[in-house]
């Protein structure tokens, strides 16, 4: 090995909720853990603007605050933090490697995935101008409908998240218009049902999103059209919801690890963090499609910091599970 190459216990890759709570841990359990934060340090919730349902902010908090926090507390303990975007991994050997920006290769004994998922979006680029300003547009309803009660909201969508997600709009809002593009849903026909049977919920088929309407600073209304008739018509709102799916930021791993078809990875044991690769782990929202929030991804970047830690444990005598901290 030359000389050069960096050697590390473990090497947290990802800067969400799941990231920086592995990282507390780690660091509180002697693993010296460095953490790369990717391109977008903080994750997905630096695109949110309140998080009003994480336990212990009894006010809420701004989603880019809550990430600081999160950073400084993982800092606190120690965690190494750097910039920089795992480009290649070989999970060939005992000893796992990573490249950082094509270049910098390191070793790692562990390593924590927290890559996350991203959301995906229309693409039309007033959907991102309300989206980057905080001004209506958002991918998460759980997260960010409860800002639109009693207003009129459009979601687009038509498999199972964008059902769950428009029921539960429908109970908080006045009204719920879906957008499905074809004349069907993909969701399971019982999600579908429900959706149909709500009241305040109403689809439009065979119709998609040409345009989020707005002031300059928050969404107004959403101009639709029919793609088989090409009639337009507007619709005011106040929200506008895309649930079109997410995508799991896992590419560089699926020469190594188990992914299902989606590319979220596989737990090789359920109820662990544990990948098919020894001494890899995975936290968050790229091994999970159900619940996806920052709660549930921090609960798991917990649960890969105690089972990478056993993992050394076991693999090295002279490494100590640190009892005392962690439990
Ligand atoms: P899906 O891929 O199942 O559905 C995506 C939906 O978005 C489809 O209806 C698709 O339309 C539509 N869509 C995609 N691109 C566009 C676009 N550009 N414009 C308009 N509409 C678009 O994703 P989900 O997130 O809904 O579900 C992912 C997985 O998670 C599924 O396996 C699902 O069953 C599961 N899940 C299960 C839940 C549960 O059981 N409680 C809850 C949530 C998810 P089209 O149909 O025309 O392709």
């Amino acid at each position: 090995m030359s000389d050069n190459i960096e050697k590390v216990k473990c090497l947290i890759i990802g800067s969400g909720p799941a990231g920086y709570t592995a990282a507390i841990y780690a660091a509180r359990a002697n693993m010296n853990p460095v953490l790369y934060q990717g391109n977008q340090p903080g994750g997905q919730l630096t695109t949110t603007n309140d998080v009003e349902n994480f336990p212990g902010y009894p006010e809420g908090i701004t989603g880019p605050e809550m990430m600081l926090q999160l950073q400084a507390q993982a800092e606190r303990f120690g965690t190494d933090i750097r910039n920089g975007w795992i480009t290649k991994v070989d999970f060939s050997g005992d000893v796992h490697k990573v490249w950082v920006n094509d270049e910098t290769e390191i070793h790692s004994d562990t390593i924590i995935i927290s890559t996350g998922a991203s959301a995906k979006y229309l693409g039309l680029e007033s959907e991102q101008k309300y989206l980057k300003l905080g001004g209506g547009v958002s991918a998460c309803a759980v997260c960010d409908g409860f800002f639109y009660r009693n207003q009129e909201v459009v979601i687009v969508g038509a498999g199972d998240s964008a059902c769950e997600e428009a029921h539960y709009l429908s109970k908080l809002c006045k009204k719920v218009t879906m957008l499905v593009r074809r004349d069907e849903f993909r969701a399971s026909k019982i999600m579908a049902e429900r959706v149909k049977n709500t009241e305040n919920i109403e689809i439009l088929y065979n119709t998609e999103t040409d345009e989020v309407l707005g002031d300059g600073q928050v969404v107004t209304g959403v101009r639709v059209f029919n793609n088989q008739t090409k009639e337009k018509q507007e619709i005011p709102a106040t929200g506008f919801f895309v649930a079109i799916g997410h995508k799991p930021n896992t590419d560089i791993f699926k020469d190594y690890l188990d992914l299902d078809e989606t590319g979220y990875i596989i737990n090789a044991k359920p109820g662990t963090s544990k990948t098919n690769v020894e001494g890899v782990f995975v936290s968050g929202d790229a091994a999970d499609h159900v619940y996806r929030q920052a709660i549930t991804a921090a609960g798991t970047g917990c649960m890969a910091a105690l089972d990478a830690e056993r993992y050394l444990a076991a693999k090295d005598a002279s490494f100590e599970v640190n009892t005392a901290t962690n439990y």
